[in-house]
């Protein structure tokens, strides 16, 4: 496995991309954002030495964490050492920072296993020298998931909430009814530039965020008609091309095409 490292420039956003190649498998990028002094998220902390050299580089004030997840919060013990920052984090990430789960096997090998951190509750905005963001509770992919609004910049912070418009699976602890409205949210607020934190920034939330509902929504129709023609969950996922091969088997069956298509079956009351 291998860890590569790289810096994009967006005017006063940075974002520092790790990329993680695993033999046999996809590449999984994750990143960092540095605006205005606030570090936004850490990385995971297998990425510890890239967020050491970001440290020699930047100076950080403040650190803000989208939600609890390793590949966000991996670092943020280190970080707050270094940088003598307590990070933020929405009130109902702080007890999952400061007792993490141990990890499945598969989360260790790509992310690696982080360790507890003493975290501030973070409230309805949050300050910096120069900016002024609105802090959104938006849970369904966790439930501590924050975006962040800032106005005058047409500026969207939106951890993973966008992550991709092509979803195929989703995580057993994902709740895609809370991610649905949460995502309906989001699409309420004016068009913004969209800083995700895995695949960077994009010109319009409006559109993106968009086609991931749209898609979330299509899948849901096809769905529910698959039901009706008495298919099982998995045959549903291969009927709607999402068939479930290495990644369940990978993550020990947390991560599948099948929990996607409970989760929505289960947003239109056809499932328990
Ligand atoms: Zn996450």
């Amino acid at each position: 496995m291998s860890t590569a490292f790289e810096r994009f420039d967006h005017g006063p956003v940075t974002f520092y991309r790790v990329t993680r190649k695993v033999p046999g498998n996809r590449p999984m990028r994750v990143g960092i954002y540095v605006v205005d002094g606030v570090m936004i998220d850490t990385g995971p902390q297998r990425s510890r030495e890239a967020v050491a050299a970001i440290l020699q580089e930047e100076s950080i004030q403040q650190v803000l964490l989208t939600h609890h997840h390793e590949d966000h919060l991996g670092n943020a013990a280190f970080v707050a050492r270094e940088t003598g920052a307590r990070p933020w984090i929405h009130p109902v990430g702080q007890p999952l920072a400061a007792k993490p789960e141990r990890l499945p096997l598969y989360r260790r090998l790509y992310w690696g296993q982080h360790s507890a951190v003493d975290t501030q509750p973070l409230g309805d905005t949050f300050e910096t020298d120069n900016y002024c963001f609105r802090v959104i509770h938006t849970p369904g992919h966790a439930p501590d998931h924050i975006v962040l609004h800032e106005e005058s910049q047409e500026w969207l912070f939106g951890g993973d909430l966008y992550l991709t418009d092509r979803v195929e699976r989703a995580f057993a602890y994902e709740d895609i009814s809370l991610l649905i409205e949460s995502i309906r949210s989001a699409l309420a607020i004016p068009d913004c530039e969209l800083f995700c934190q895995h695949t960077g920034r994009h010109m319009s939330h409006q559109h993106q965020i968009g086609k991931k509902l749209d898609r979330l929504l299509g899948l849901r129709n096809k769905a529910i008609v698959h039901l009706e023609e008495g298919r099982s969950i998995r045959e549903i996922a291969s009927a709607l091309g999402i068939p479930d091969k290495a990644h369940k088997w990978i993550s020990g069956g947390e991560w599948s095409s099948e929990h996607l298509v409970r989760g929505l079956l289960r947003d239109a009351d056809r499932l328990d």
